[in-house]
């Protein structure tokens, strides 16, 4: 992996408060006065860079967060929105117009596929859904309308992790984008320096951490940034799904501290994989030797952050699955909730929750089977304590003899 970091870049990024405070100051405004009308015009004109005309465009707030996160992703801008669908929609809407076509891996977050499957095409945009391993059946798909490649780099639920760099030399070959979903791997894959050229991130889970807001952000060129806040033709300006300036600075702070929490968060779901494995469990992590992408995630990855957060656990069936995860949240292991990346352990069963705009039929075909627990798993500071209530927990339901 190319000598990149991302930790030391944002670290360097200072940004004072009025009065020298710490932290930036909010810009609590949503419009900004000119001293001249000309100004004005010249700025809606997009011909006055550092000029704020309305918060919907952009907002200082806004644009130290943007500024951090693309210095994460290593692009050369990026911008924020309301939420994470807020982020993907933008991008997509963007790029893509009535008689276009998008490819699109079959396994990602339900949120997604129902809007590539369910919301576009009565805008005569046409996805069609492929296994992200099977290159030549993504090749075959390719059209002449073909638009965007999309994916997610470790993919919701099934941790499917795609080859970054062979999905990018072959938009290259057929004039593509490349779009990467990157939110169960923030620090840990860098999918720009693989060849991507938007890298989206849902805030809502491991950058901000804290399960308090959503948020997204898309990462790219200057000129795809721009492209999208175009006051005539922008998706995002004319859209609107702009985030909140008083959001943008609570996640900018807990982004500070992001490369720590992604450690543990990896060190402990590390932890958990393998003892599970041990005890016969069904259960699948990148960081597992067993895991059929663990050869090739290793060779994507920045190791320091490890294998990400989540793992997942087929309890066998629906009942089972609920059973044991209405024991956890009684013994106080983590919450019955979908999302991720919070400090406690969250776990819900995909196929009725974050997987259910995805039909049954479809689900089974990508191994979404009924008892699919997914974990997110969280910052506890004793794990083999965590290890050996959640062992009881499944001795109790029989899911260990
Ligand atoms: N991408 C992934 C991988 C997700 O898991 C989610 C939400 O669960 C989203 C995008 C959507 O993000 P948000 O809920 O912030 O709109």
């Amino acid at each position: 992996m190319e000598n990149f970091n991302a930790v030391n870049e944002i670290q360097d990024l200072q940004y004072f408060g009025e009065f020298g405070g710490v932290n930036p100051s909010i810009s609590d405004s949503s419009t900004y006065t000119f001293l001249s009308a000309k100004t004005m015009f010249d700025t809606f004109e997009g011909n006055a860079d550092g000029c704020y005309l309305y918060s919907r465009h952009s907002s200082p707030m806004n644009l130290y967060l943007a500024q951090a996160l693309a210095k994460l992703e290593n692009t050369e801008a990026a911008n924020v929105t309301s939420s994470g669908m807020g982020a993907i929609t933008t991008v997509l809407l963007q790029l893509c117009k009535s008689g276009d076509h998008i490819l699109s891996s079959r396994t990602i977050y339900g949120g997604t596929y129902a809007f590539l499957k369910n919301f576009l095409p009565p805008f005569q945009i046409e996805t069609s859904f492929v296994d992200i391993g099977n290159f030549d059946a993504i090749e075959q798909a390719i059209r002449p309308t073909t638009k965007i490649l999309y994916c997610e780099s470790v993919s919701n639920p099934l941790l499917e992790v795609a080859d970054l760099q062979k999905l990018a030399s072959i938009c290259k070959k057929h004039g593509l984008k490349l779009v990467v979903d990157n939110t169960f791997s923030p620090l840990s894959i860098s999918p720009k320096l693989l060849g991507a050229d938007i890298v989206i991130h849902s805030l809502t889970k491991f950058i901000n951490g804290s399960s308090d807001t959503v948020g997204g952000v898309y990462c790219g060129s200057q000129e795809f940034i721009n492209e999208t806040k175009n006051v005539n033709s922008g998706a995002c300006m004319l859209l609107g799904p702009t985030m909140d300036s008083l959001r943008a600075a609570s996640i900018l702070k807990n982004l500070r501290t992001l490369h720590i929490r992604m450690k543990q968060h990896s060190e402990n779901a590390l932890y958990l994989a393998e003892r599970f494995e041990r005890d016969g469990l069904r259960v699948s992590y990148p960081g597992l030797a067993s895991h059929k992408n663990h050869e090739l995630m290793k060779s994507m990855m920045h190791s320091t952050y490890g294998f990400g957060g989540l793992l997942t656990l087929d309890a066998g069936t629906t009942a089972k699955a609920n059973e044991l995860m209405e024991l956890m949240q009684k013994e106080n292991l983590g919450y019955l909730a979908v999302s991720l990346g919070f400090y406690k352990t969250l776990f819900s069963c995909s196929g009725s929750s974050t997987s259910s705009e995805i039909p049954e039929e479809e689900r089974a075909s990508m191994g979404i089977s009924d008892g699919l627990i997914r974990f997110s798993i969280g910052l506890d500071q004793d794990i083999e304590r965590t290890y050996q209530k959640m062992r009881f927990c499944m001795v109790k339901t029989g899911l260990i003899a």
